[in-house]
């Protein structure tokens, strides 16, 4: 699949990692006082927004509110350069005050349909990197603080010397099919009528097809014969990795394991276009920001 069909939200990021100026420090402190970064700052795994157009934008803030806001002590990711070559970072800050009427933090899910998608991939690679930061403060090798080092990208162990990386936990989505029909699962916390394609985290030890094939015959009790890669996304819910797959099966005979999902279901080509859609009265399917709806659209226009 080449970069641009990417059809997934949290993708295309518009920034240059530029990962060569995050062992730069005399680059990064100049960048940081320059009128031409842009901060983007968080609290509680919350970006700062503000309304703009009838949807949301992000409150870019400048690089010197970092030192005001007394967010020194917390990581200061570099994100990456703009087309106009323009840095770009972004700061976790304890007080969600701090800013006063500049703008409001929002919860990240609810808010990620009303961001241009650009802007949503640059957040969600901040999110995930904080995220993991929150996790991993202390060396997982010998126990010891560690410190942040390379503009937010590595924790480094002083006492053991250990460098620890930002983690990404690759996870499979799939949607099983059989002929003219696919089958979604619902799990019982989800609201009412939701169905949505079956998912796992991939074990050590196994091929992505092998984990598509353990997790539904697991999830649903469908014999995988063939798996069919569709897309990929990155989900800062903390740090995965989606992998989105479609992958046909040898029986519509189903057995749903019960401590993982509440039911599940088939649905004939149709009404998986009316579910996209919306429409299906009955039922519905995620929002099209969630690989899921990607997964059952693509499948639904063949
Ligand atoms: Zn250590």
């Amino acid at each position: 699949m080449l970069l641009p069909h990417n059809p997934n939200a949290f993708t295309r990021s518009p920034l240059d990692r530029a990962g060569h100026h995050r062992k730069d420090e005399a680059w990064l402190k100049a960048a940081m006082e320059s009128d031409q970064t842009s901060l983007l700052i968080f609290n509680k795994g919350r970006p700062f927004l503000c309304e703009e157009n009838g949807g949301l934008a992000v409150r870019w803030l400048a690089p010197h509110v970092h030192a005001q806001l007394g967010a020194r002590e917390q990581p200061l990711l570099f994100l990456g350069l703009d087309e106009n070559r323009a840095p770009h970072f972004a700061c976790e800050i304890a007080d969600a005050e701090a800013l006063g009427e500049l703008g409001i933090f929002e919860e990240l899910r609810p808010a990620a349909a009303r961001l241009p998608g650009d802007k949503l991939a640059i957040i969600g690679a901040a999110r995930a990197v904080f995220e993991w930061h929150s996790r991993n403060r202390f060396c997982a090798n010998c126990g010891t603080p560690s410190r942040v080092v390379e503009a937010g990208w590595v924790r480094k162990c002083d006492a053991c010397s250990a460098e620890h990386y930002p983690r990404v936990d690759p996870v499979c989505i799939m949607v099983p099919t059989l002929a003219d029909k696919c089958f979604l699962g619902r799990q019982k916390a989800w609201p009412r009528g939701m169905h949505s394609a079956l998912a796992g985290f991939i074990e050590p030890g196994e091929a992505i097809e092998e984990a598509v094939a353990r997790e539904t015959l697991e999830e649903a009790g469908l014999k995988v014969r063939h798996v069919e890669m569709h897309s990929t996304q990155p989900w800062p819910f903390p740090h995965s990795l989606m992998i989105g797959v479609l992958c046909e099966v040898e029986n519509d005979h189903d057995k749903v394991d019960t401590s993982e999902l509440e039911s599940g279901r088939w649905f004939t080509r149709e009404e998986a276009k009316l579910l996209i859609a919306g429409k299906h009265g009955e039922c519905w399917a995620p929002p099209p920001f969630a690989i899921a709806h990607q997964l059952l659209k693509t499948w639904s226009e063949r």
